[in-house]
């Protein structure tokens, strides 16, 4: 019986250490997201979440370990050469320019045959058809994030990275923005790794979830059991103590047990 080659990962991180002037604040990071995939990044502020995805977009240099997309070393290679070789990044900040039109801002974006068709790109992103000749400055936030997650599509990224897209956003803009990146992963065979502070929406989205605390990676699973694991995700989110002023019961214990199967309030 032939043996099917296995698919490489389209983004494998493997023992990561990133951080800034050699000091780690991300530490032994392993994550991976599949072709067609869609993962969260969780974790409260200050965790290690932009930094992870900086260093994987080149932004930053790993300390250690390896970083691969569709099996290569990407590791430490120049954010433009990534970004010809297929990897896309929506910085949390958008990084548009507020004096060119969003028409403007999608030719700027496009880097040869391959291309999305712009009016894919509006087919995914409607409300932007209507604001083809505006400039980026005059944009709603909401405008502004279609904008941005419609450039970093152009070129049919293989790997996109998005970074709390919902920052400043109402959160039915945010109920709207997040499933595209569904979307793009299915239709585009896209690997999508996120990062979103809005837990219960990234979660109906999201295949599956990584939750990072001071650094390290204190959970993952697949996106629907993590939802069942709140006291988990708060603990991860506020520290056990918080949790358990929160509460007012032990929350690590309650995440032991519920780690180790001992919530059966769903069993038959
Ligand atoms: P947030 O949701 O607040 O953006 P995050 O999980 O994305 O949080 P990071 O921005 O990756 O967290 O920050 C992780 C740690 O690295 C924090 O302690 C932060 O202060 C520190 N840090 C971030 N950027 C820099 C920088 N340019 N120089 C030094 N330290 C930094």
């Amino acid at each position: 019986m032939p043996v099917e080659a296995a698919v490489a990962p389209r983004l494998e991180i493997s023992g990561l250490s990133a951080g800034y002037f050699g000091q780690p604040v991300v530490r032994d990071l392993n994550l991976r997201v599949a072709p067609g995939e869609v993962v969260a990044l969780l974790g409260a502020n200050g965790a290690g979440k932009t930094t992870t995805l900086s260093t994987v977009a080149g932004l930053l240099d790993p300390i250690a370990g390896e970083v691969a997309m569709d099996g290569a070393s990407i590791a430490g290679r120049p954010t433009h050469r990534l970004a010809r070789e297929g990897l896309s990044l929506v910085p949390e900040s958008r990084a548009l320019f507020n004096s060119l039109t969003v028409r403007e801002h999608l030719v700027l974006a496009r880097s040869g045959e391959g291309d999305l068709p712009q009016d894919l790109i509006v087919e995914m992103l409607p409300e932007l058809e209507k604001c083809m000749n505006r400039k980026a400055g005059v944009l709603s936030g909401g405008e502004q994030q279609m904008l941005a997650v419609g450039r970093a599509l152009v070129g049919r990224p293989r790997l996109l990275l998005v970074d709390e897209m919902s920052l400043g956003l109402a959160p039915i803009i945010v109920e709207r923005l997040l499933p595209i990146l569904r979307r793009v992963a299915t239709e585009l065979e896209t690997g999508v790794l996120f990062v979103e502070q809005h837990v219960p929406l990234a979660l109906q989205v999201a295949d599956r979830a990584y939750v990072l605390s001071h650094g390290r990676l204190v959970a993952e699973g697949a996106a629907a059991e993590m939802s069942e694991q709140q006291d988990l995700l708060r603990s991860s989110y506020l520290g056990d103590e918080a949790a358990d002023a929160v509460k007012g019961s032990p929350a690590e214990g309650r995440a032991r047990e519920q780690h180790n199967g001992g919530d059966k309030s769903d069993a038959s």
